[in-house]
């Protein structure tokens, strides 16, 4: 039982967390902590049966202690959304589906708030909608101007919307302020050019969301809650100054708002506000400008993911409670854990994107990319209990990279005897190299994670141990699981053999000397993130077993132009720059002839390019090698054949399966991860192959 409503003042203060545990009054109603699960669209509301998984899920976030759960947004209608999410809450019938998801919840104890969610000019909607018809540039629709009566209509839809969602069960609702959507175009003189009573002054341009806010109330009640997600930092050109945003937020605590929530950047910000590279918590300090003037509770947000971290925040006195989206599909038990002081145990959101919102941004579900089950509670829950307890298996698993892990705290938990190997020091494999990458630091905490699983279920380590076939064969084992990973390819060049040319293991594993101007063959995701490490010639020593430092949050706020003064409208100084000068002159160079870094993940790629390019890195594509001499490296570019003087080149040309061990093994054998495919091969498909393997057996 996790209800903290009771627990003695005493019993807080013995928590490792005592604030994160506090409940919070609100009057009517309690909540029991001071965590919110802040709203994730993932695509299961429009999939087959989606709201009965979308009720498993929630079901499971609640079970697992979470304070308050917000929907992901729902439509008022069907045009204020995108067309691939029309998910609206205008009908008897849809009503019925969202009490599916409000009984599971109140079933585990929990409570939970939809959103309210009009997209406004961000719809992917040819009927898309706004204050003024100014098209965004991340959208291909210019969207119609509303008239009067059209803005009174939609204001009339968010009380409508209000109204079911509470006969559905709901606790409350959140009302979708921020991030450049529809109220939000209404605030900021960026979207809105209007002349009528909905434009030009702020009274004007707030009218919508405190009419919005009060038509809600009146409507709902007092015993309801409504939380409304105020944009803090609009982080665009011709946004709102920070002086207006307290203005209205002030108005929609008086039109009648129990919570206030933090909203960070448009979405068409260019500057990062939630990927890995953001240091933790970066963003709470402007919370902390808006709690001083609040009367009401104030909750922060963006790239909190431990419990630690919120633990802080909370005693800074940034906010009165944290919102954490991503770190609940990496851990529905998130809460739990930390209230039993278990909090390594708690499987960390790296923040990497790549099967959350990168997922959605391809038109598939979102997922996870260190729990391959978010989103699928109801597949996995079969899986648990279907296995027979009889027919448990001696296994051996060679690599302790993300795949062997993944397999192997899966397969032990499900009661199979496992015994894992790997040739290196320390479990991880590729995802040691990782961890070093500047703004990679979070990888670190998987790695803890596994390290843990491996101790809790019982995994046999054994490292330091590089596996012949012949060990496997001598009839410890019943199946073999090979994880055993990739090898760096090698470019098949005249030089090649040439002692200034590395493969990217010998500078970021092996730490070998590289030179001032750098060619890096191969623009993948693995040259990116060699050309981000040499242009800071840090050279760590690997991290191994320490928590990353904590990088600075001035630096981020300076290096990327925000207004962490809050005098500038949208809060941006427009004074950008790298912090740290670059070391040396990078070349990054790709055969292809499209956009160098084009298949990094489509919510993070951008981040990656900008910043190597203010770091002046030249990126070349269409590019041939011909040989590396003493002049540098050879190469043709369409009919043009010339050298780049260059003194160092790395190779970063993607990877081979290594799977020496499969000749001479006659134990029956499963190949996961790289081992199995190199191509393409991320951390998010070999956890998942690893963990479904292991629920198959
Ligand atoms: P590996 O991680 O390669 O593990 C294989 C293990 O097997 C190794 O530990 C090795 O020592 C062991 N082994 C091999 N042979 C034997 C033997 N005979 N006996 C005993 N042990 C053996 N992926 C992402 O998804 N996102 C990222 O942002 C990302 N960034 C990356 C950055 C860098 C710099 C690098 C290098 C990789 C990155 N990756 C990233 C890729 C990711 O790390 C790999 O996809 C993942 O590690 C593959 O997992 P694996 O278990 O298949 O293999
Ligand atoms: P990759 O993404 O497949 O990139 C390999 C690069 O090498 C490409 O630029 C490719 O482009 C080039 N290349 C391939 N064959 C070549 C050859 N024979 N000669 C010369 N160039 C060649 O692989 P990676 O960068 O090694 O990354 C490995 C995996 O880790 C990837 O699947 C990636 O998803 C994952 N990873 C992800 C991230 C992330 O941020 N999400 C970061 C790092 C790694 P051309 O063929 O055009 O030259
Ligand atoms: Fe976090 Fe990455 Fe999982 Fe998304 S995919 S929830 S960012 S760990």
């Amino acid at each position: 039982n996790h209800n903290y409503n009771n627990v003695p003042f005493w019993g807080l203060l013995m928590s490792s967390y005592p604030l994160l545990f506090q409940p919070l009054d609100l009057g009517f109603t309690q909540l029991k902590n001071r965590v919110i699960m802040g709203s994730m669209h993932t695509g299961l509301e429009e999939a087959e049966n989606g709201f009965e998984r979308a009720a498993a899920y929630y079901g499971a976030r609640a079970r697992g202690g979470v304070g308050l759960i917000v929907t992901g947004g729902i439509m008022p209608n069907p045009e204020s959304g995108s067309l691939h999410m029309t998910h609206s809450l205008e009908t008897p019938e849809m009503e019925a589906n969202h009490r599916l998801i409000t009984d599971a919840v109140h079933k585990e104890g929990g409570k939970i708030c939809m959103q309210i969610l009009h997209e406004g000019r961000y719809a992917f909607n040819p009927k898309c909608v706004a204050p003024s018809p100014i098209a965004a540039p991340i959208s291909p629709y210019t969207p119609e101007e509303l008239t009067h009566e059209g803005v009174l209509g939609e204001i009339d839809n968010f009380i409508k919307a209000a109204a079911f969602a509470k006969r559905a069960g709901y606790d409350g609702v959140e009302v979708m302020g921020s991030e450049g959507y529809f109220i939000n175009e209404f605030l900021a003189p960026r979207t809105n050019h209007r002349t009528d009573q909905w434009g030009g002054s702020l009274e004007n341009r707030m009218r919508l969301p405190v009419s919005v806010v009060e038509g809600i109330r009146e409507n709902v009640g007092d015993d309801f809650i409504i939380i409304y997600r105020l944009s803090m930092l609009d982080l665009v050109e011709d946004g709102s100054p920070f002086s207006e945003v307290l203005v209205v937020g002030a108005a929609i605590e008086k039109a009648g708002a129990n919570i206030i929530n933090t909203g960070i950047g448009w979405h068409e910000a260019r500057i990062p506000t939630i990927a890995t590279s953001v240091p933790r918590s970066a963003f709470t300090w402007v919370s902390a400008k808006f709690k001083a003037q609040a009367n009401i509770p104030v909750i922060t947000s963006n790239r909190i993911n431990s419990p630690e971290e919120a633990e802080r925040v909370l005693k800074r006195g940034d906010a009165d409670m944290i919102s954490m989206a991503r770190p609940f599909l990496a851990d529905p038990e998130f809460v739990n854990k930390a209230s039993e002081d278990k909090a390594d145990e708690i499987n960390t959101c790296i923040g990497c994107n790549q099967a959350c919102l990168d997922h959605l941004f391809e038109g598939k579900e979102a997922s996870c990319l260190v729990n391959p089950w978010a989103c699928r509670e109801t597949e996995h829950i079969k899986t648990l209990t279907v296995r027979d307890a009889n027919k448990a298996l001696n296994i051996a698993v060679v690599g302790a990279g993300p795949a062997g892990l993944s397999f192997a705290t899966e397969a032990a938990s499900r009661g199979h005897k496992v015994t894992i190997f790997d040739s290196a020091e320390k479990i991880g494999g590729q995802f040691n190299i990782a961890k070093q990458i500047p703004g990679k630091e979070e990888f670190y905490e998987t790695l803890r994670y596994y390290k843990r699983q491996l101790e809790l279920n019982g995994v046999e380590v054994n490292l330091n141990q590089r596996v012949s076939s012949e060990q496997l064969n001598d009839g410890s084992f019943d199946h073999v699981v090979l994880a055993t990973g990739v090898v760096p390819r090698t470019l098949n060049i005249e030089g090649n053999d040439r002692p200034n040319v590395l493969s990217y293991l010998d500078v970021l594993r092996d730490k070998k000397p590289v030179g001032k101007r750098v060619a890096i063959i191969g623009a993948g995701g693995i040259g990116f993130d060699v050309a981000e490490y040499l242009l800071h010639d840090i050279n760590p020593t690997d991290n191994g077993d320490h928590a990353p430092e904590q990088r600075s949050i001035d630096e981020f706020t300076a290096s990327w132009g925000i207004d962490k003064e809050l005098t500038h409208p949208g809060s941006l100084t427009g004074k950008g720059k790298p912090q740290h000068p670059a070391d040396r002159e990078l070349f990054l160079l790709q055969r292809k002839v499209g956009k160098v870094g084009a298949d990094l993940g489509k919510t993070t790629g951008w981040i990656h390019r900008t910043e190597l390019h203010r770091h002046g890195v030249k990126m070349m594509n269409g590019c041939e090698y011909l040989s590396i001499d003493d002049a540098g490296l050879q190469l043709r570019t369409g009919e043009v054949e010339s050298v780049l003087e260059v003194d160092t080149v790395v190779i970063c040309a993607g990877q081979e399966p290594l799977q020496e061990l499969v000749e001479g093994l006659s134990v029956p054998y499963t190949l996961i991860g790289g081992a199995n495919i190199a191509a393409g091969l991320d951390a998010k498909r070999a956890i998942k192959q690893g963990a479904e393997l292991a629920a198959s057996l």
